[in-house]
């Protein structure tokens, strides 16, 4: 479903991304792991074009990305969602409103917007809180609502950037069977960064350990959890 090969990023004098190949099986839940300043954010922003490589290619869902031309890729990146540390809602919009923006963007007209905003917001569990203001809302019902706007676009593959990392363990917890809940009810497929094992060990099929910009090693969590 994703698959990256040779990418390269330098800033300045940091090779931010030297030489990192990744293959995310459809349907898998692939974590990458590794300490701040690795990479991982990097490469999850390479990995839907947000940050252009400077090297390599990255293919979503059949798709070469690094081929495309900006209106390609705003089409292409409909079926990309992506969720955020720190949730990135708009303060001024309501829940509702907030998962709606991606869906007035796409030019979806109000009634349909509608009932595609209600059906996301009861996916998540925020069901009738659709006219709440984020500030009224916990962290992980924001979180909530940053997963009910990066589906609007009914998206092939789910970019996870620390997801629960300002959440305390039991929201943290909750989050992540949210995750699991819709990879294996949508057969979403998602690709997420941490620096956190537990979340890795949580959740993901799959896990890519980075450091200085390299992939050191990647595999089935079972295998990597027996190699001493
Ligand atoms: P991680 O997400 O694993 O913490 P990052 O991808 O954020 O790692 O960063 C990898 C390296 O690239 C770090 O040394 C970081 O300082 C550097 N870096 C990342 N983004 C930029 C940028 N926009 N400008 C300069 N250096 C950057
Ligand atoms: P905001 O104050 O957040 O801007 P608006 O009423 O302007 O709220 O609505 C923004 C978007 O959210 C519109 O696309 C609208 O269709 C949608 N929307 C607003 N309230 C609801 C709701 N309760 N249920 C579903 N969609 C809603």
């Amino acid at each position: 479903m994703i698959q990256a090969s040779g990418l390269r990023k330098q800033y300045g004098e940091t090779a931010a991304l030297d030489g990192v190949d990744l293959h995310v099986r459809k349907g898998e839940i692939f974590g990458v792991l590794g300490q701040s300043g690795a990479g991982k954010s990097t490469l999850l922003r390479c990995v839907n074009l947000l940050e252009r490589p400077d090297a390599g290619t990255v293919t979503v869902d059949g798709q070469d990305l690094t081929r495309l031309g900006n209106r390609e890729l705003n089409q292409a990146r409909q079926r990309i969602g992506m969720i955020h540390q720190h949730f990135a809602l708009l303060s001024s919009r309501t829940v509702a409103g907030n998962v709606a923006f991606p869906l007035e963007v796409m030019g979806v007209p109000r009634a349909e917007r509608e009932r595609r905003v209600a059906e996301l917001l009861d996916l998540v569990g925020l069901g009738g809180r659709g006219n709440d203001r984020p500030r009224q809302l916990s962290g992980g019902q924001k979180q909530r609502v940053g997963i009910a706007r990066a589906l609007a676009g009914n998206p092939a593959v789910l970019l996870s950037d620390e997801a629960t990392s300002a959440l305390d363990p039991a929201t943290t917890d909750s989050i992540l069977a949210l995750l699991k809940r819709l990879n294996t009810e949508l057969g979403l497929t998602i690709l997420l960064i941490t620096h956190e094992m537990n979340v890795v060990k949580a959740v993901c099929d799959s896990v890519a350990i980075m450091s200085g910009g390299r992939i050191e090693e990647s595999g089935t969590i079972a295998g990597l959890i027996r190699t001493p």
